[in-house]
Order: structure tokens, then sequence, then C-alpha cells
């Protein structure tokens, strides 16, 4: 398949490859007098991945008819973010995977054909011009499926899709669904 013709897909961190709630739980209980605990170095480093969070995206990246990119919004205050981040891709995914680590405010400034996000605006998802996976949704609640999603979507053969829990999904004009009430400055800090 030429390069022009494989679906380019970017894949969040927080709430998507990482658990950062969990993480964030265990900071604030370290620094409990600290309205930002998050600010602290060695929050997103200590990140754990979600439940198959890494095995699927290297089955995404493996995919022969892919380009994967990791496409984050950093917390624009804090420096450890940036380079965390960047470590925790190198520690998970490997060195291979931060040549397509992309940390931006503006995601809807990356072309391509799919985004799977926890925050369907607040960064630029809301613009972004391919179709939002909206992860943590009903549609998709994890990356179970997340994964059962794409093997219809990235059929070899390039046929339509088979019929499934997805129709609505492929059938719909708007693809950006409600978000869930929460303000991505408000968690970001
Ligand atoms: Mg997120």
């Amino acid at each position: 398949m030429a390069q022009r013709d494989k679906a380019i897909i970017y894949v969040d961190m927080d709430h998507v490859l990482c658990d950062y709630q969990d993480g964030f739980s265990r900071q604030k209980a370290m620094f409990p007098d600290l309205e930002f605990p998050q600010s602290q170095p060695g929050l997103y480093i200590g990140l754990n991945p979600l439940p198959g969070a890494i095995e699927t995206y290297r089955w995404l990246n493996d995919h022969p008819n892919t380009n994967v990119y990791i496409l984050l919004a950093p917390s624009v205050r804090n420096s450890h973010c940036y380079s965390e981040k960047r470590d925790w891709v190198e520690k998970h995914l490997g060195i291979s995977v931060v040549q397509n680590l992309i940390i931006t405010p503006h995601k809807n400034l990356n072309k391509g054909h799919y985004l799977i996000d926890d925050m369907a605006s607040g960064k630029g998802q809301d613009r972004f011009e391919g179709s939002l996976i909206h992860f943590g949704s009903d549609l998709f609640p994890d990356w179970a499926s997340v994964r059962a999603f794409f093997e219809e979507a990235l059929h070899p053969d390039g046929s339509p899709p088979k019929a499934g829990p997805w129709d609505a999904f492929f059938n719909s004009e708007l693809r950006v669904t409600e978000d869930f009430g929460l303000n991505q400055e408000d968690r970001d800090w």
C-alpha cells in the first residue's frame, strides 16, 4: 500500500495510553497540601499504561495499512510534562515511537484520518479533520473496543466494514460526540 493511502492515526496519552487518574491520586497523596500536585516532577513518567494500551498501540503501529503517531496537548505551565512524556514513550514503546511523538496544544493542525482521544474538544479535537475515536465513550470504552473497530476499518482489501456495532459511526456525518463535561484546562496543570 502506498504511503499516501495508509490510514494516519493519532493517539492521545493521558486517560488513553496512560492511567492519569491513578497517577494523580498517588501524586495527591504525596503532596496533599498542593493545589496542583501534578506540577511536581515524577507524575508523568510514573503513570501506568491503561490495560491493553501498549499491546494495541503496537498492533496498530505494526499494521501494514497505518501510520501511527502519538499526539498530545501538554500542560504548558509544566515543563516536566514535555520531557517526562517523551521519556514515558521511550520507556513503554521504544525509541522508534519517540520519532512519532507530536506535542502541541493545537491538535487540529495535524492532518489525518483518526484521532483516539478522551477529550472531544479543548485542544482542537473538535476541529480535527478526521474522525474522533472518543476513548471512554459508550462506543469505545476501552482498548479492546478500539482494536475491534480498527480490525474492521483497516480491512486489508479496502472493502467497506462489515455490519456491526459501528454502523452508526461509519454512517454518521457528525462523529464528534459530546464531551464528558470536564474542562481540559481544569485538569491540565
Ligand atoms: Mg487525554
